[in-house]
């Protein structure tokens, strides 16, 4: 008998419009609620030309099911064989949540705004993740890893809600071999759990008046990418630290769904975040009514 499933495999798909085929390659579970998927454009040569900036997005077509963004957690080294970090939240990633590797895909993108990591070369820098927005902020990571000696002072502070729910886990070692700090805090312990319990913002804290002298503050850059409520407590951290609004920048993942701005669901004003963003700098965000 038939499942769902089947109206997605390739041979049903030539019907949709999309702007490139994909296959998924390999799905790797990491929490309970979220898998990494590793999706490869078929055609050769559209897979060596598909460039993109950390902090851009995509939108996945499931045929038949519908199509959402996704942040490209990979780095742009890798051009076409691009991975997403998606939590099954809903119709289409519960869908996607139940294939498997080999099933066709479309990819459109990709799309928004970047961040300028190339602009803070020679600067300290501070990447900041809260629960999934380690999905957004895994690009930029892996960008400034690749290119480490072109940084000066490198932290990643990064918190859950529960150490189970923390992602990339098996990453961790991999990136503090890069000579950056790394710190990770939980809001609730789980049994065998030895790091800090707390809210990010402490961990901030200890960080900001351990590792960053005043003469650093005006030549450090962050990038924030979390849930909007941590935002505003970090970002307010930050500025109170000395470093310049303009110089931090956060992603703003509203409530998009075409995200070529013509369906009116993630506008700000007249600030579209899929147009516009989703990456902002925070000065700009305090200009955005609502924004956070
Ligand atoms: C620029 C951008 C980048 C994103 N990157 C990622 C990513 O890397 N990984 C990831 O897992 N998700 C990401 N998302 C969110 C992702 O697009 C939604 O989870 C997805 O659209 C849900 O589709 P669905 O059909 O499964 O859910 P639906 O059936 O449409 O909705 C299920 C539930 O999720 C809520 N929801 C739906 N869409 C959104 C949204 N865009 N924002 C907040 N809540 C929503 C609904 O209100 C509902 O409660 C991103 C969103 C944007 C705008």
């Amino acid at each position: 008998m038939k499942t769902e499933l089947d109206f997605i495999q390739p041979a049903s798909q030539e019907q949709f419009e999309y702007s490139y085929k994909a296959e998924i390659t390999n799905v790797y579970p990491l929490t309970g609620m979220e898998k990494l998927y590793q999706i490869q454009l078929v055609d050769r040569k559209e897979r060596e030309d598909f460039t993109f900036r950390p902090g851009q997005f995509v939108m996945l077509e499931l045929p038949g099911i519908g199509e959402a963004p996704f942040s490209i957690t990979s780095s742009p080294v890798r051009h076409g064989d691009i991975e997403l970090c998606i939590r099954a939240v809903g119709n289409l990633t519960r869908f996607l949540d139940r294939v498997a590797r080999g099933t066709r895909v479309g990819i459109s993108g990709p799309f928004g705004t970047h961040f300028p990591v190339e602009k803070m070369e020679g600067e300290d820098i501070l990447l900041i993740g809260g629960g999934l927005g380690i999905a957004p902020l895994r690009s930029p990571i892996l960008t400034v890893l690749e290119n480490r000696s072109r940084y000066d002072q490198v932290d990643i502070i990064y918190g859950a809600r529960r150490p189970s729910e923390l992602l990339f886990g098996y990453e961790y070692a991999m990136w503090r071999q890069f000579d950056v700090g790394l710190d990770i805090i939980v809001d609730q312990a789980e049994e065998g759990w030895q790091g800090p319990v707390g809210l990010i913002t402490e961990l901030l804290k200890e960080r900001i008046a351990k590792g960053h002298a005043d003469r650093h503050r005006e030549r450090t850059s962050a990038i924030v990418c979390g849930p909007p409520v941590m935002f505003r407590f970090v970002c307010d951290l930050l500025i109170s630290a000395g470093i310049p609004v303009e110089k931090i920048f956060v992603s703003l993942e509203r409530r998009m769904h075409c995200g070529r701005g013509k369906c009116c669901r993630c506008n700000i004003g007249s600030t579209y975040t899929c147009l516009d963003g989703p990456v902002f700098d925070y000065w700009s965000v305090l200009n955005l009514n609502e924004a956070v």
